[in-house]
C-alpha cells in the first residue's frame, strides 16, 4: 500500500489545519502524544455542556455515584488528573477536614506531613511521582532500596507524624522485592496509617480497595479514554477530604464542568463498552505485525502479556543490529520521522527492543505502521553501513530538544 495515500486520515484533520505532523500512536496512552482516542460518549458529553451553567457541586456529587457504582467505594471524586490526585489525597490526608489547614497548605506546621513510599516505586510517568507528594507540602519519606522492601522497613518507618502511605502500580515500578499490596495496607492499617494507591494506568476498577487500599487513584485520560482528568475513590469521609482541598491547593488544579461530564460519560460508557472485541481487534494488530515481521534478518517478534496484568498484549520486537543492519533505538526513531510519524514504546530501548501497543489505533493505521517498518527495514538492509547511533549520543540529543523549546 502506498501509505501516503492511504485513507486512514481524515482530509480535514484538526493536526494538518494546525500544521502538526499527523501521529500515529502505538507507544501506549502517553501524555506528550495525547494520551488517549476518547470515546464518542465523552466527546458528546463535553462538548454537550461546554456552553451550559451547572451547579459544580451536584455535578460532582453524581460524579460521586458513578465512581461509586464502578469501583464498590462509598464515593468518588473527579481532579485533573491522577498526578493530581496524588497531591490532594496527600494534602486530604494531612489536613483531614480543617479547612484552615487547607488554606494554609503547603505549610504543614502543626500536621502530620510525613508520606511513605517504597523506594522501588518512586518513579517518573513524566514528572516524579514524590514530588506531587511533596506538591502538598509533605516530606517524603523513602522505604527500603530501589532494590527492594521489606514490611518490617514500612514498619520501622511510621512514627506519629506519619500522614499516608502512597502505594504505586504501574509497569515503571521495580517489579521484584517489593512489598505486595495487601501486606502494604495491612502494615499500615496496623497503625492507623491510611494507604492511597496510584493506579493511574490499571484497568481494574475494584481490586486495590479490595486488596486493602484506602483511597485508589485512577487517570481519566488512559485506558478509560475520557477527557484530561484523575479519579479518586474511597470511603465518604476520606473523599470529602480530597474534594474540599479545591479551597486549597486544590485551586490550580481543578478539573471544569467539561473535564468532569467527560470523565463521567467515559466511566458510563466503561460498563458497556465491548471489551472483547477491542481485545479481538487489538489481537488482529498484533498478528498483522507478526505477519509483516516474519523472517526479516535480525527481527524477532513476540507478542508479550502487559506487566501489570491489564488485559492487554503489546509486540515485543527485538533488533539484533548486525543483521538487521539498524540498532533499535535508530529504528524506533525512523520510524517516528517523517509526514507520518509512527511513535513505538521504547523506554527499554537500550536493550535492543522496543513495543507496540495495539490500544491506541484508528481503523487500519495497523497496515500504516507494517507498512513503514518494512519500508525503514528493507532501507536498512540495502545500506553499506550498519545505522548505528552511540545510544549517549541519542541521550543528549534528547535532553538538548527538551531545553530548545519553543525553537
Ligand atoms: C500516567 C501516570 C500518572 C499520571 O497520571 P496523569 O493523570 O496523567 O496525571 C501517575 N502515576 C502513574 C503510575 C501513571 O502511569
Amino acid at each position: 500500500m502506498n501509505i501516503r495515500e492511504s485513507n486512514t486520515m481524515p482530509k480535514d484533520d484538526i493536526r494538518s489545519r494546525l500544521g502538526l505532523r499527523p501521529v500515529i500512536n502505538v507507544s501506549g496512552t502517553m501524555t506528550s502524544l495525547g494520551a488517549s482516542i476518547v470515546v464518542p460518549q465523552a466527546v458528546e458529553a463535553v462538548s454537550a455542556i461546554l456552553t451550559e451553567f451547572v451547579e459544580l457541586g451536584d455535578l460532582h456529587r453524581r460524579a460521586s455515584t458513578v465512581i461509586a457504582e464502578l469501583t464498590g467505594a462509598e464515593a468518588g471524586f473527579i481532579t485533573a488528573s491522577c498526578s493530581a490526585a496524588i497531591s490532594l489525597a496527600v494534602a486530604a490526608a494531612m489536613t483531614g477536614r480543617d479547612l484552615a489547614a487547607i488554606e494554609r497548605l503547603p505549610d504543614t506546621t502543626g500536621l502530620k506531613n510525613e508520606v511513605l513510599i517504597q523506594s522501588g516505586h518512586m518513579v517518573s510517568y513524566g514528572a516524579p511521582v514524590e514530588q506531587a507528594i511533596r506538591l502538598a507540602g509533605a516530606k517524603v519519606v523513602p522505604v527500603g532500596q530501589a532494590t527492594g522492601a521489606a514490611a518490617y522497613q514500612l514498619r520501622g518507618a511510621i512514627n506519629e507524624r506519619t500522614a499516608a502511605a502512597l502505594y504505586v502500580v504501574s509497569h515503571h515500578v521495580v517489579d521484584y522485592a517489593q512489598i505486595p499490596l495487601k501486606v502494604f495496607a495491612t502494615v499500615a492499617h496496623e497503625r492507623g496509617i491510611p494507604v492511597i494507591v496510584d493506579a493511574a494506568s490499571e484497568y481494574d476498577l475494584a481490586g486495590f480497595l479490595a486488596d486493602g487500599a484506602d483511597l485508589v487513584l485512577y487517570s481519566g485520560h488512559k485506558f478509560l479514554g475520557g477527557p484530561t482528568s484523575g479519579i479518586v475513590a474511597g470511603p465518604k469521609e476520606m473523599v470529602r477530604n480530597v474534594y474540599l482541598q479545591n479551597r486549597g491547593i486544590g485551586r490550580g488544579m481543578k478539573v471544569g464542568k467539561e473535564g468532569i461530564v467527560g470523565a463521567l460519560a467515559a466511566l458510563q460508557a466503561w460498563k458497556t463498552r465491548d471489551h472483547d472485541g477491542i481485545r479481538a481487534r487489538e489481537r488482529k494488530a498484533l498478528d498483522c505485525w507478526v505477519e509483516a515481521l516474519d523472517g526479516r534478518a535480525g527481527i524477532t517478534a513476540r507478542i508479550v502479556p502487559d506487566p501489570t496484568n491489564n488485559p492487554l498484549d503489546r509486540l515485543i520486537i527485538s533488533v539484533n543490529p548486525n543483521e538487521a543492519r539498524i540498532t533499535a533505538w535508530d529504528l524506533a526513531d525512523r520510524m517516528a520521522a517523517g509526514d507520518r510519524p509512527v511513535i513505538v514504546r521504547d523506554h527499554e530501548v537500550e536493550h535492543g527492543y522496543f513495543y507496540l501497543d495495539p490500544c491506541n489505533l484508528h481503523p487500519d493505521e495497523e497496515f500504516v505502521v507494517a507498512a513503514r517498518l518494512a519500508e525503514e527495514l528493507d532501507r536498512a538492509r540495502g545500506s553499506n553501513e550498519i545505522i548505528a547511533t552511540p545510544f549517549e549520543e541519542r541521550l543528549l540529543a534528547r535532553e538538548a530538544a527538551i531545553l530548545k523549546w519553543p525553537d
